[in-house]
């Protein structure tokens, strides 16, 4: 059965990079009817945080990527927290040091740094030189005796040619100077080769699928299960994710804590469609894809070698697609919690009222966070005013005259429907001769404070007679008090 893992160090947070290889894991497993676990890289204590292992954990279950072992769920491979599997590494430690494939290490910091400035100085490539490779027992002791604590370094006798890797194909690391690698730390800690190595093995892992930047450690990692006679789990390599500028993905591109994509509101069935086109294609002309689409469709060898390219507003478009798509009730219950945070909702809010309002947004925001500045004026009476706006529909000659007969207008106008401010507008707008633009925009401005906002009858119909009449009043005591009274100007 396919058993893959998504295996994070809890030193920061899920981001955009490492969501999309806990989801291709995800997929990969859930097409092959197989296994996904999440293992907990912890052993690095000085840099793990707590914060960020809720991160992630909260990070995956928001966006469904559900683990069959791992933290909370446990399974019959834990502990699954490294942190928590010291005497299980020790076990395989104390047994590489007995077939002598591995060995201590008392060089200090001092002296290792010195060494790797003298090689770099001669134009060679910094590796260790063995120094502690052939210690005796007496010599150990007296380095023991003097204070020095040793690291386990693996005595590295076989080079490791090649892999092939199911997403590049053969890779070769010919060219790579190996060298005899630290295993445990000074604090007995193991370090992140050793421990993936073990837990890859003990967990069953069969396909091992993470990113590029791990290349460079895996034939250390070969080395490591040839060295403890493991059979090899298969290797698939994902491609990086670059910004648009071609620059590894940075927080400058949006490479930032999974969760504030939540707090902008993205939905999670839009990442998880957006992050699995990310280096992945079916092959087809199709952007959107369910997630059941995904899991039938997903295979390793359909991810490009060509580095990703992020692009986030083709995610803000694929977002805005979700939301038009979701129900009515669902759009309500998301938004919400943004329009009483931003204090536009107190107590309680009519909620047929709402439900219109909410239901002109659902078609017209691509994040749900968007709502807050698109329908302030719908909530409040203070709201904001745009004054490119302003300056460009507003502050014009007929404009002062024309909205006295907009009121004029609404004031008959009873029951205050869409359809019937439309129907009489537009008969006023043709009475006047004013054309399409010059009759909207003024208006939208003058009502909303912007150059745009969903169908202006809906809105004037949503906003109510009395509110819509101060509004104009308003709009025409702050921005046309200069203006010609129409009785002098434009006679329209
Ligand atoms: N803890 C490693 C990381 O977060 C895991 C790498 C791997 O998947 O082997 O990058």
């Amino acid at each position: 059965m396919v058993k893959v893992r998504f295996a994070p160090a809890p030193t920061g947070f899920l981001h955009i990079g490492s969501a999309r290889t806990a989801l291709f894991n995800w997929l990969f497993a859930k097409n092959k009817k197989g296994k996904f676990i999440l293992r907990i890289e912890d052993t690095d204590v000085a840099r793990s945080r707590r914060e960020a292992e809720e991160q992630i954990l909260h990070s995956l279950q928001w966006l469904g990527l559900e683990w069959d072992e791992g933290p909370m769920v446990g399974g019959p491979n834990g502990p699954y927290y490294q942190s928590q599997r010291i005497a299980i590494y020790e076990k395989f430690i104390e047994q590489l040091l007995q077939d002598s494939k591995a060995y201590p290490c008392y060089c200090t910091e001092a002296e290792l740094k010195e060494k790797r400035e003298r090689m770099k100085k001669k134009g060679e490539v910094p590796r260790y030189d063995g120094k502690c490779r052939n210690l005796n027992e007496n010599e150990r002791k007296r380095l023991e005796r003097v204070g020095r604590k040793p690291v386990i370094r693996f005595k590295w006798e076989k080079p490791v040619d090649s892999v092939t890797d199911l997403i590049h194909g053969q890779i070769s690391f010919k060219e790579h100077q190996f060298d005899d690698f630290i295993i445990v730390k000074t604090d007995g800690r193991p370090t992140y080769n050793f421990s993936c190595v073990i837990d890859d093995h003990l967990m069953g892992i069969t396909h091992v699928i993470r990113g590029d930047d791990h290349i460079t450690n895996t034939p250390r990692q070969i080395a490591l299960y040839g060295a403890l006679e493991l059979p090899l789990p298969q290797f698939a390599h994902i491609p990086l994710i670059l910004g648009p500028d071609k620059a590894r993905l940075s927080k400058r591109h949006g490479a930032v804590d999974l969760l504030q994509y939540k707090r902008e509101g993205y939905l999670p069935e839009a990442l998880i469609n957006f992050l699995a086109l990310l280096g992945w294609s079916p092959g087809r002309n199709q952007e959107l894809f369910a997630r059941d689409e995904l899991i039938q469709l997903f295979s390793l060898d359909r991810i490009t070698r060509r580095n990703a390219i992020f692009n986030k507003e083709k995610l803000e478009w694929m977002n805005g697609q979700y939301i038009k798509k979701l129900p009515g009730e669902k759009f309500i219950s998301l938004v919400e919690p943004y329009l009483r945070d931003a204090g536009y909702i107190k107590e309680t809010v009519d909620r047929k009222w709402f439900a219109k309002v909410a239901e002109l947004y659902r078609l017209r925001v691509r994040r749900l966070s968007q709502i807050v500045d698109k329908a302030d004026f719908l909530f409040l009476e203070e709201f904001h005013y745009d004054e490119e706006a302003v300056n460009k529909f507003l502050m014009r000659e007929y404009v002062s005259s024309f909205l006295d007969h907009v009121e004029r207008t609404l004031e008959r106008i009873a029951p205050f429907t869409p359809e019937a401010i439309e129907r009489d507008l537009r008969a006023l707008a043709e009475k006047l001769n004013i054309g399409g633009g010059d009759f909207i925009h003024p208006l939208r401005v003058a009502i909303t404070g912007k150059s745009e906002s969903p169908p202006l009858f809906d809105v004037i119909s949503l906003l109510g007679k009395e509110k819509t009449l101060k509004r104009i009043k308003k709009a025409k005591r702050y921005f046309l008090k200069e203006s010609v009274h129409p009785d002098e100007g434009k006679a329209i």
